[in-house]
């Protein structure tokens, strides 16, 4: 049997889903115009009694010109863009704080949301391109004891258009081109899988910013059915599994997740993953001194993954004050990547980015709660 023990308002909970037909979860039926597809767009629009052309100019405002407001969609009457602002609720995220890393250009966002939740996102310069993490929830359930996003539990699941918003409102206000896009902010995006999935779908749609499959990651903490679920989409985005530790017992110790799979489930996921899209599986491994970056620990989780196409990145533990986790030193670090290679797994270590700037996960958002500096 399955017990939700420490992880809070999981998938089957009584916590009200959050949708684009029912954006506050109370059943009053507000709908978020931002997550609607052309079609359903188009027959909104037809609802409110306008032309069915509208349905596309509307969709072009919000998906291709990025615009922020309904007042800036000057092709509409100024009558039907007072009906939308009555009708419909803004869920554009509203920039609080944008600080840039005088190390590496990264920028970290922090954003308000329509109902007082922040979030937080990250824009990445690398040479193949720009890249953004979002968040897929406000605050994360599960509690990952490494990690500042699940410190205060979730407090709820992110609309499309919130996800969405994240990528829009940075590509505009930095003036700069998102080509790869990465679910690895706060959150799980397996345990907000509709939203997730309606997301990737306009993400990815040729009408709309038309960002590639395969330039989309989303990095799950395991949640094995939804991973199934994932792979039988046959979608050609990465999936990026968190791992951290090469045995089922290790892995209890740093994520609760693991006392509702077994590791064994978790890495049959992958493969079928694997099986049913053809995309190399991505194993995340947090490095924690004296925890799971012992020689055992590498040469267990070169055999773990013996055969699998897979690439495993290694990331130096992002040290949060709330924990006593600290980052192995760099030689111990290379030592355990050079473990790996030698048994012929692809790995890498994850280069640290935009540590001045409150880099690891949820740290931003954490501030600013804790600073209790209310919107
Ligand atoms: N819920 C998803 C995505 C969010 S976190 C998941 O679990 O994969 C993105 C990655 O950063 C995960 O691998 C997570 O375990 C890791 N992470 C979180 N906090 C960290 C920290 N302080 N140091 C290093 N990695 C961290």
């Amino acid at each position: 049997m399955r017990t939700t023990d420490g992880l809070e308002n999981r998938a089957g909970s009584t916590m009200p889903a959050v949708t684009p037909f029912d954006m506050k979860g109370d059943g009053s039926g507000q709908k978020d115009l931002r997550s609607l597809d052309l079609p359903q767009l188009t027959e909104e629009v037809e609802r409110l009694g306008e032309k069915k052309f509208r349905a596309r100019q509307l969709y072009q405002w919000i998906h291709v010109n990025l615009a922020d407001s309904f007042d800036e969609m000057t092709n509409l009457s100024a009558a039907f863009r007072e009906r939308l602002k009555r009708e419909y609720t803004d869920t554009t995220p509203q920039l609080l704080e944008r600080l840039v890393s005088e190390l590496d250009g990264t920028e970290k966002y922090l954003f308000r949301l329509w109902d007082g939740n922040v979030i937080e996102s990250v824009l990445m310069r690398y040479h193949h391109g720009n890249s953004v993490c979002i968040s897929t929830q406000a605050g994360c359930a599960m509690a990952c004891r490494f990690c500042a996003s699940g410190i205060g539990g979730k407090k709820r699941d992110l609309l499309p258009s919130e996800m969405l918003g994240q990528i829009y409102r940075i590509q505009r206000i930095s003036g700069e081109r998102v080509s790869n896009v990465v679910a690895m902010g706060t959150g799980e995006p397996l345990d907000n899988y509709d939203n997730f999935l309606c997301f990737l779908h306009l993400l990815t749609d040729e009408n709309g910013l038309h960002i590639s499959q395969r330039s989309i990651t989303a990095s799950t903490c395991g949640i094995v059915e939804n991973m199934r679920r994932l792979a039988d989409e046959q979608l050609q985005i990465t999936l990026a599994l968190s791992l951290h530790a090469s045995s089922q017992e290790k892995r209890l110790q740093l994520m609760p997740v693991a006392r509702r799979y077994d590791l064994s489930e978790v890495l049959d996921a992958c493969r079928y993953y694997f099986e049913k899209t053809g995309r190399r599986i991505t194993f995340e491994y947090s490095l924690v001194a004296g925890v799971n970056d012992h020689e055992q620990d590498a040469q267990e989780l070169a055999a773990l993954l013996h055969g699998m196409n897979c690439h495993v990145n290694l990331i130096p533990v992002n040290p949060i004050k709330e924990r006593s986790f600290v980052q192995p030193e760099a030689s111990a670090c290379a030592a355990f990547k050079n473990r790996l290679e030698k048994s012929g797994i692809n790995v890498t270590i994850r280069r640290e980015m935009g540590r001045d700037i409150s880099g690891a996960c949820g740290q931003l958002r954490r501030g600013y709660l804790e600073r209790g500096e209310r919107p």
